[in-house]
């Protein structure tokens, strides 16, 4: 019988334009598809993540099996795992993606050291970013640690090669037996708060070609004007897709096309996130700008509570936390207004905001996540300057100019109209009473004053030692 290839995926379950999976086939052998939960780790993945990974597992191993191969899945530490499977099922090699995740490149190396020493080889071929780490260089030969050139060499470079289709058949392996997805408990315990995310998503490859097919027909064309605002449904919302690898960028690259710049740029902040994380492995703990080590940051579990769970008082920022809990996402310009009250208003640190996104958000992301924290709380390496504090009542009056967006995630508010529906404080008793509003029992009164949590932070900053 011939031996098999193992074909290990990771956060790319997919079957289109998977280069590790074309790559396996090309080795000419029986392919035994296999996903390792790995659990170990500060940052395996979180509730809201976890209820996606099911759903995406359940549709590639159909996707497979209408194939001809069987997903093989397996729990426990990946280093071990696949080089005891390699060895159990007599596979000469092992195919996979390049992750740029740290934990997932100690995986590799570890892989590829037990596999080496019983003659065994694993191939890693990229299969999640658009270009390679390697490739975007500053003049210096060194990582950009700045958006704009780094993108400008992005785009200089050759397109991405165009997307490779699904296989229309895979020439399965017979292998071990595998556990039962069920059995893994990645659904949350309260099938509840769930509906939400069943409401809003479809997980898995044809979700997610689905959703790139709807929005690169019309709604791309209005990307640029709608995407900053969280009332209109202006953007992609392709993000779990790609963090799951159901779409590879390449695949988002062609659909939308290179000329759609706008929708372009924003693809390659990803693409810079990943590039970041891949030069910087502690940039989910460390702040890029080390300076940042010295904040004094507070320690306040009331007012973490109350912003985890949309109560601080402030209407916009309790919207966005409530659609995060509801949904699993959120609106972009609403992530870094949330975040830029949690550490500029509250003074709290960006970790603990970047731990809360990582369980609840469908999207989490190690690196877009600690790239978007970073930046919004100044101490990335391309950062918003931290004296620039969102207001969070201006932002609103802006970019939800109606209140829909406050009306929608914050009903009890939902009477009142758009002069004050962005600063409740400010209406008159008789206002906030035809509106069935009381503040501080059927709404909160702010827990902080926006001046004055702008002034302390600013006080802060200004404190600390300059690099
Ligand atoms: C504090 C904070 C935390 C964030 N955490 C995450 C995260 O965990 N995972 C995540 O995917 N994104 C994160 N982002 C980036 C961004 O908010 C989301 O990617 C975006 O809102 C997803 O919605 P969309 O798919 O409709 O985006 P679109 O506007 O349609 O953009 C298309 C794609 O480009 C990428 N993208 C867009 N904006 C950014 C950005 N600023 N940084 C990196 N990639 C971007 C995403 O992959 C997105 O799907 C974070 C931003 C902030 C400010």
């Amino acid at each position: 019988m011939t031996a098999p290839v193992l074909l290990w995926f990771r956060n790319d379950l997919r079957l289109a334009d998977h280069s590790a999976l074309q790559a396996a086939l090309a080795a000419g052998a029986p392919v035994l598809p296999v996903y390792v939960l790995d659990e170990e780790g500060p940052w395996a993945p979180g509730a809201a993540s976890r209820w996606w990974l099911h759903h995406s597992l359940a549709s590639l191993g159909a996707g497979l099996r209408a194939r001809g191969a069987d997903l093989l899945l397996r729990r426990g530490r990946a280093a071990e795992v696949i080089p005891a499977l390699a060895a159990e099922t007599g596979a000469r090699a092992v195919f996979t993606g390049a992750p740029v995740e740290p934990a997932e490149r100690a995986h590799d190396r570890a892989v590829a050291d037990a596999l080496g020493a019983e003659g065994r080889t694993l191939h890693r071929v990229r299969t999640t970013l658009l270009f390679p780490p390697e490739a975007i260089r500053n003049r210096g030969g060194g990582p950009f640690g700045v958006y704009t050139p780094f993108a400008k060499a992005c785009l200089a470079q050759p397109d991405p090669p165009p997307p490779l289709p699904a296989p229309a058949t895979i020439p399965g392996a017979r292998g071990p037996t595998s556990d039962r997805l069920e059995s893994w408990g990645l659904l949350p315990q309260h099938p509840d708060w769930a509906g939400g995310l069943r409401a809003t998503w479809t997980p898995g490859e044809s979700g997610a070609a689905a959703r790139l097919a709807a929005f690169a027909g019309k709604p791309a064309d209005r990307y640029g004007a709608d995407r900053d605002r969280p009332d209109r449904d202006g953007t992609s919302m392709l993000s779990p897709h790609l963090h799951f690898g159901e779409l590879s960028p390449g695949q988002v690259w062609y659909a939308v096309g290179r000329d759609r710049t706008a929708y372009i740029r924003e693809l390659l902040w990803r693409e810079f996130c990943q590039h970041l994380l891949w030069h910087h492995p502690d940039m989910p703990e460390m702040p890029l700008r080390a300076a940042f080590t010295e904040m004094p940051w507070r320690d306040d579990p009331a007012g973490l509570r109350a912003w985890q769970r949309g109560r601080t008082g402030v209407p916009l920022v309790d919207a966005g936390m409530r659609q995060l809990w509801q949904i699993g996402w959120v609106h972009n310009r609403v992530r870094m207004l949330v975040g830029s009250f949690l550490v500029k208003h509250l003074l709290l640190p960006w970790q603990e905001g970047e731990r809360w996104f990582w369980d609840t958000l469908v999207d989490a992301d190690l690196g877009n996540n600690a790239g978007g924290w970073q930046w919004i709380a100044g101490c990335g390496a391309d950062a918003a300057p931290y004296f620039r504090v969102f207001n969070p009542v201006l932002q609103g009056r802006k970019f939800d100019p109606d209140g829909t967006y406050v009306r929608r995630w914050v009903p009890e508010l939902a009477r009142l109209d758009a002069k004050v529906i962005h600063a409740p404080w400010e209406a008159s008793d008789d206002t906030l009473a035809a509106a069935g509003v009381t503040l501080g029992r059927t709404y909160p009164r702010p827990i902080v004053d926006l001046m004055g949590g702008r002034d302390r932070a600013l006080a802060a900053f200004a404190a600390l030692p300059k690099a």
